[in-house]
């Protein structure tokens, strides 16, 4: 029997991952990558960017015998350490178990090893510098740019998979035909990457195995640990305003403001003024859409799908949890790909539009509520329901990152179960003057 071709716009998180379970279905891919090969030529101005990866992408890399290798090339962080303007650090561990811990992953690296796993196999083919232009989605036939050559191609194939993230051309066709809705919408705020180098012996200069936040009310800083003993700093920061992107335009202004705000990043981030200017300004959106699929020629999948903000460290698990349910409707349905791909859409949607939700629900948490003392006290109060009724009750957090029952679930139960907590800590001032199984009961009944 013929094989089946698929093609695959973009080689990137998802894209690469994609196409190692699409081969292990027994089908033929062909993976069209923008840009040129990341294994060769030095990309992103030579920056180490790195994402939290926690259970749904483990759990994806793990079906696909890829996990191992991953998670040998990443720091767990265990906790979020919180830097106030004045006074001590403030931890707050994740998860109540040793293995609960979002794990710090190159996204470079990680890319890389995705796109070796891919070309291990004879059936994947992975074609550089071909920026996808168009589709026909009656023919089925899609056209590429040779970014180097400036040649043009139309090829064919069974079946379009676009994963080329949250500008994708794809989905930019799609506009074009039937009933397609778009909803785009940008944050006031973007971000900037700056750079904690390790210390001169190559440790690191603040705690290891930790997120570590400066939050600031309207802005804040994190900062994730890298192998080399280095951290990746981003800043989102409002692009107008007095404190703003535009603002902070001279070395003076970046190093009052940072001496003021971010007192103890003086001394760790040496290279700030020249990072802070030269260092491009990144956009944070969210795109929501539908239908994802145009019968059963091309379906979106990834941030082509459903590109969010990075608050919950979630766009890349989800990107990874699509290809496993994506592989789960193969299993059930096979080559019929307007089955699969409305099936999966249907699966998704609901899932994607949950985490979309929560990810900008994180933002006011994590750049406010963390400095807010009621806040402390709900979190803690949490952390001692989990340990004390495991399998009972989960926090919002642990569910999302720590397990993979659906997103919509997680938006669902944790906003009626937030509120009653957050209830409960408005009316005491210590949480150990609470009865923990009247709390549960409270809980149970809310829902
Ligand atoms: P992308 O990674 O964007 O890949 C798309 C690929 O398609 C690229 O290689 C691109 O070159 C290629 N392409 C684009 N256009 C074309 C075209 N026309 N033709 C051919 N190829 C094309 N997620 C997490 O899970 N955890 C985190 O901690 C986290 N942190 C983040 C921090 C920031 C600041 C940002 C912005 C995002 C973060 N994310 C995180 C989200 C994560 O980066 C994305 O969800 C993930 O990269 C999506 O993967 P993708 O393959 O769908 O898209």
């Amino acid at each position: 029997m013929r094989k089946q071709k698929i093609i695959i716009t973009g080689a990137g998180l998802a894209g690469s991952l994609l196409a190692v379970y699409m081969a292990k279905q027994g089908f033929l891919v062909d993976i069209y990558e923008r840009r040129p090969d990341m294994r060769e030529e030095q990309l992103d101005g030579g920056r180490s960017i790195n994402l939290a990866l926690s259970i749904r992408g483990i759990h994806a890399l793990q079906e696909v015998g890829l996990a191992e290798t991953v998670l040998a090339e990443s720091i767990p962080m265990k906790g979020r350490m919180m830097h106030p303007v004045e006074g001590d650090l403030i931890y707050q561990p994740y998860g109540i178990r040793e293995d609960e811990a979002i794990r710090s992953t190159s996204r470079g690296g990680l890319n890389r090893q995705l796109m070796d796993a891919a070309d291990e196999y004879d059936s994947v083919n992975i074609y550089f510098n071909r920026r996808c232009t168009g589709v026909d989605f009656r023919s089925g036939e899609i056209q590429f740019l040779d970014e180097k050559t400036g040649e043009n191609s139309i090829v064919s194939s069974d079946a379009i998979i676009a994963c080329d993230g949250s500008a994708s051309a794809v989905r930019m066709d799609m506009q074009k035909v039937g009933r397609f809705n778009l909803s785009q919408m940008y944050l006031a705020h973007g971000y900037k990457e700056l750079t904690i180098p390790s210390s001169p012996g190559g440790g690191f200069l603040i705690e290891k195995e930790a997120l570590h936040i400066w939050p600031r009310g309207e802005y804040m800083l994190i900062a994730l640990p890298n192998l080399d003993g280095s951290f990746t700093c981003t800043l989102f920061f409002p692009f107008e305003g007095e404190n703003s992107f535009s603002s902070l335009n001279s070395p003076d202004r970046i190093h009052a403001f940072f001496a003021s705000q971010f007192p103890d990043t003086i001394a760790l981030i040496p290279d700030l003024q020249t990072d802070f200017l030269e260092n491009p300004t990144g956009k944070l959106v969210t795109i929501r859409c539908s239908p994802w699929h145009v019968g059963g020629k091309a379906l979106l999948l990834g941030d082509a799908a459903h590109a969010i903000v990075p608050f919950y460290g979630q766009g890349m698990n989800c990107a990874f949890e699509d290809c496993t349910v994506l592989n789960q409707m193969i299993d059930s349905f096979g080559d019929d790909w307007e089955t699969v791909f409305a099936e999966f859409s249907r699966s998704r949607k609901p899932n994607a539009d949950a985490i979309a939700q929560l990810a900008l629900d994180n933002f006011i948490e994590m750049r406010d509520s963390v400095a807010d003392p009621k806040f402390l006290m709900k979190k803690k109060l949490e952390r001692l329901l989990e340990t004390t009724f495991p399998g009972e009750f989960l926090s919002t957090y642990s569910r999302v990152t720590f397990h993979r029952s659906p997103y919509s679930e997680a938006l669902a139960r944790g906003r009626v179960q937030d509120q009653i907590l957050m209830d409960i800590c408005q009316s005491v001032d210590s949480i150990e003057k609470l009865d923990l199984r009247q709390v549960l009961s409270k809980l149970k009944e809310g829902f």
